[in-house]
């Protein structure tokens, strides 16, 4: 590990002011930044330690929604009982993550920041435009089992591995952030990047902004909804192909739906034509046209082909368990 200052901000006007420096990291959990440091990976000369400022809570919102804070853990917001019962989609993904001691560590501001679990990334010997810009891209023509299947460029395939973000994309969350410009909120869908000719660009961060708050809206799609995830062992696995369904329901039929894909694109994969065939579906319906819409243009690398048959049997499994309001734990892999 390089050597590095630590420092623990005193308050948000604090952490702004010593974030602005392009060799700072900020640090909340350090589920990801300390095995990227320890990698050699990122290499900060000051890490800011933001565990001091008050972003823990999570509130009731005037509109009815609710606002977790940034620095709240994984495990505090899965388990939050408002959580549970208005967002239930948000807790099963969430507990489809990690571990439990990496959940009780890790913060939501961190789960929106999380790098990308490409091999190449992690390994400081091999090519990677994310890590290295320019070096080129260990994983087209390697072995990229885990890789994008859509939304990838010729500098980089790699996938955003978040389950929780899985979850808000279908949410429509927005998130709260604040910098050197002041405040500002950007739509969860506008958060993440596809990576183009800049791949080392996650996000639609600027320099030196800290995410304070992710705000869910009132509608939290209590009755119908699933987080169904596709891993290589059934604990502690990034997904291979996840989604997250959440639909409105009456009469059998389906009024309104929204879903999203993990772990096939650098960010959760929506499609607005995908959605718009949800609308007037009975719920025992054939959800066939909606995988053909989201996974439209969806090509292969080699290693990862499988994917290609493998989201669109995600895609109906999900789509049937939410519409018949039987979300499946994560625990139970019985096919409803
Ligand atoms: Fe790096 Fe992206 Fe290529 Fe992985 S896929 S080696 S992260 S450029």
């Amino acid at each position: 590990m390089t050597p590095f200052a630590y420092v623990r901000a005193t308050s948000l006007a604090d952490a702004i002011a010593r974030g602005g420096a392009s060799a700072t990291a900020f640090v909340a959990g350090g589920t990801n930044l300390v095995d990227l440091m320890k990698y050699q990976v990122a290499r900060p000369s000051e890490v800011i330690d933001l565990n001091a400022l008050p972003l823990r809570a999570i509130e009731e919102r005037e509109d009815g929604g609710l606002r977790l804070g940034a620095l709240a853990t994984n495990a505090d917001t899965a388990y939050d009982l408002r959580v549970q019962t208005r967002y239930p989609v948000l807790t099963s993904a969430i507990l489809a993550g990690a571990s439990a001691q990496l959940r009780n560590a890790a913060t939501n501001g961190g789960n929106l920041n999380q790098r990308t679990r490409c091999y190449y990334y992690y390994d400081v010997a091999t090519p990677c435009n994310k890590r290295a810009p320019g070096t080129g891209c260990g994983a087209v023509g390697g072995f990229n089992r885990i890789h994008a299947i859509l939304g990838a460029s010729d500098q980089c395939i790699a996938t955003f591995p978040s389950d929780m973000c899985t979850a808000l994309a279908v949410l429509e969350a927005k998130v709260c952030v604040t910098g050197p410009e002041g405040d500002r909120v950007i739509e969860i869908g506008d958060y993440h990047r596809l990576p183009g000719d800049e791949p080392w660009r996650d996000n639609n961060l600027r320099p030196g902004e800290i995410v304070t708050a992710i705000d869910l809206p009132a509608q939290g799609f209590a009755t119908n909804h699933t987080y169904l995830k596709l891993r290589d062992r059934q604990s502690y696995a990034f997904a291979l192909v996840s989604a997250a369904v959440v639909m409105r329901v009456e009469d059998g039929i389906v009024r309104e739906g929204r879903i999203a894909l993990g772990s096939v694109a650098h960010k959760p994969w929506r499609v607005a034509e995908a959605d718009a065939l949800f609308a007037g579906k009975p719920v025992d319906g054939d959800f066939g046209d909606v995988a053909d819409a989201l996974l439209a243009g969806a090509r292969g690398q080699g290693a990862n082909d499988f994917k290609l048959a493998l989201a669109p049997r995600v895609i109906a499994r999900a789509c049937t368990q939410a519409a018949h309001g039987t979300p499946q734990i994560q625990s139970d892999k019985r096919i409803a």
